[in-house]
């Protein structure tokens, strides 16, 4: 069965149709990106998927449940709940260091301080990034960021990871080993992943792509 999916999502910003009549469906631990060009709709569909943006018809649905009619403080509490972020900027909260970030939504769930802090550690090691525990975002380059965002979106154990150009911000280089760590990391957690990318050797990580044109879903292609 599918662990997300919408039913013909449209949303307008003013006289812009972000998404006009959208219908995408995503299955437990599947990895699928958002393809298409620029202004496509993309991040809008991201948003809706996430409960964080409303669309203005169609809905969407979370395990059997609809989510897009569920009050603001639900859909919240479902995204630290059940949800991960990743962003191209500012997944980091500026003022805390990598080793609180990544503790922060432990926190949040209600596990204790040094349980969490102990379990941060351990992230950071495993993405290759310990020597930044101490280390606000500001003083980390953009690939260590990126991974501390990763190990944040990841450790609560969330069934769906969101990562809108998780990559954009970074070389090739860089770009290809923050998704490994991020594509292996959830395949061994079994996370679903949407990936929001322009980029078409990031896209090829996920398991189907969906096509996006004008805000519309023009095809769904499965990764080589
Ligand atoms: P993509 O992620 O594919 O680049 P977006 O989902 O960001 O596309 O945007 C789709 C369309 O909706 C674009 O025309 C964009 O300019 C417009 N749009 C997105 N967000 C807003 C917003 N908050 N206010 C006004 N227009 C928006
Ligand atoms: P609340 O609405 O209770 O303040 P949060 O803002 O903490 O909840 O949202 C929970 C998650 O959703 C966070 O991980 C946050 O990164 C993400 N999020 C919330 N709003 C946005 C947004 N406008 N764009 C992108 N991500 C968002």
């Amino acid at each position: 069965g599918s662990l997300l999916r919408t039913v013909d999502l449209r949303l307008a910003f003013g006289a812009t149709q972000a998404l006009a009549g959208v219908s995408v469906e995503i299955g437990p631990g599947e990895l699928v990106a958002l393809v298409g060009p620029s202004g496509s709709g993309k991040s809008t569909l991201l948003h809706c998927l996430a409960g964080i943006l409303r669309p203005d018809s169609g809905s969407v649905w979370y395990r059997g449940v609809r989510l897009d009619d569920q009050s603001d403080d639900r859909r919240s509490r479902l995204r630290r709940t059940d949800f991960g972020f990743v962003f191209q900027f500012g997944s980091l909260v500026s003022d805390l260091t990598a080793l609180e970030n990544i503790a922060f939504p432990l926190r949040l769930a209600g596990v204790r301080r040094r349980v969490a802090e102990a379990r941060a550690r351990e992230w950071l090691h495993r993405l290759g990034v310990a020597d930044v525990a101490g280390k606000q975002p500001g003083a980390m380059s953009g690939g260590q960021g990126q991974r501390v965002a990763v190990a944040r979106a990841l450790v609560t154990g969330p069934r769906v990871v969101f990562a809108d150009e998780p990559t954009g911000a970074l070389d090739s280089f860089n770009g290809e080993l923050v998704m490994d760590e991020l594509v292996g990391t959830a395949r061994e957690q079994g996370t679903a992943v949407v990936l929001v990318t322009h980029d078409p050797r990031i896209a090829a990580y996920a398991d189907r792509e969906v096509v996006l044109r004008d805000g519309a879903s023009a095809s769904t292609e499965v990764s080589a």
